[in-house]
């Protein structure tokens, strides 16, 4: 199969769109990362999803919807507190977990009781969905554990010749995935840490609790998702914390002695210790080091040998996502699908 990349156009939604009610999945740029599109309602093209992307088969699926999309067609209990976070923060980079209707494929939520919702702000992404006027489950367009795509040339690298299509919507602006937050209970629950923080969250509706897995007592996980080594470069990886600076440097040495090329993932104001190094820079500001997470993840595996990332000092706020992120993609050790 031949795999196209257009820019979002009428020609390519109108081909977009044919290719989903045939059954098909295509790439589509979102404001956080690119998502490898299907029809929520279509067994046979969610299945694809999961097949095509490796993805193991108890990690749900996001529906993505068009601003003026009537989510009655699809969850039926929606807390007022919902709704206010909706009104506060949508569309845009928050995925809020409903009791599921059963409207959708079975397949999207896993045998999970709840369904994931999300209304993307990127215009390529309101213009297909539109088009489409269906939900669209649409997890990263990454094979699975590999670094999350913000091109449609990531795409490209992971998925040329297993999709027909990607939609070109330029690179992503926010950069890691969507907060996932479960409106199930009395007050939202943050699942999955992400541009919108759980502070922001409770600045609206008054309450928020961040969900931590408790990876040792046996609970079911809510968001199985969370669990795995994840958004991994195809290259050795080390993580130092931000006051391992001295450990770090050792390291490099050690690994630039064994003839490996050796790369730095640091924040800017931490560069100076690596000097010789070629760094990969993460910036400075917290949204600026969400942007560039997962380019230079995937720039890594191309450039070194071994990957060296020094976790930001921040660790607050939005930075409390992309250390989620970073440590996933720099564990050593994976925790193995079921
Ligand atoms: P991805 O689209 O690849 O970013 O993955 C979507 C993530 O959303 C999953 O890994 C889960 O962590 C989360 N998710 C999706 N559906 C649900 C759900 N019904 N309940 C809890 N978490 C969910
Ligand atoms: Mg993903």
């Amino acid at each position: 199969m031949q795999t196209k990349i257009f820019p979002v156009s009428p020609e390519s939604l109108a081909e977009a769109k044919k290719i989903i009610f045939d059954g098909g999945v295509i790439g589509m740029p979102t404001e956080t990362v690119y998502g490898l599109g299907g029809n929520a309602f279509d067994d046979s093209a969610v299945k694809r999803i999961f097949e095509v992307k490796g993805r193991p088969n108890d990690n749900p699926l996001i529906a993505h919807v068009h601003t003026d999309y009537d989510l009655a067609k699809i969850i039926d209990y929606d807390p007022p507190y919902a709704k206010k976070l909706r009104e506060a923060f949508l569309p845009g980079p928050l995925t809020l977990v409903y009791p599921s209707t059963g409207k959708v494929s079975p397949y999207v939520s896993c045998g999970l009781n709840t369904l994931a919702v999300r209304v993307p702000s990127h215009k390529g992404a309101q213009a297909f969905l539109r088009e489409v006027d269906i939900p669209i489950v649409a997890p990263s367009a990454n094979i699975s554990k590999h670094v999350s795509p913000t091109s449609a040339a990531h795409v490209y690298e992971d998925f040329e010749g297993k999709i027909p299509l990607i939609l070109d919507g330029g690179e992503c602006e926010g950069g890691i995935e969507s907060t996932v937050c479960d409106v199930t209970g009395d007050i939202p629950v943050v699942l999955r840490p992400g541009l919108i923080t759980c502070e922001m969250i409770a600045q609206v509706v008054g309450d928020c609790a961040q969900y931590v897995p408790d990876l040792h007592s046996g609970e079911k996980v809510k968001s199985p998702g969370l669990l795995y080594k994840h958004y991994s470069p195809r290259c050795q990886t080390a993580l130092f914390a931000a006051a391992e600076t001295a450990e770090a440097v050792a390291y490099c040495a050690e690994q630039s002695s064994l003839g490996k090329k050796v790369a730095i993932l640091c924040e800017d104001g931490a560069k100076s210790a690596f000097a010789g190094y070629e760094i990969l820079n993460l910036g400075s500001s917290e949204n600026e080091m969400a942007a560039r997470l997962y380019s230079l993840l995937r720039e890594a595996e191309k450039r070194c040998d071994v990957l060296v990332a020094i976790e930001p000092k921040k660790t607050d706020g939005v930075m409390i996502g992309v250390l989620n992120r970073l440590r996933k993609a720099c564990v050593s050790v994976d925790i193995p699908h079921k």
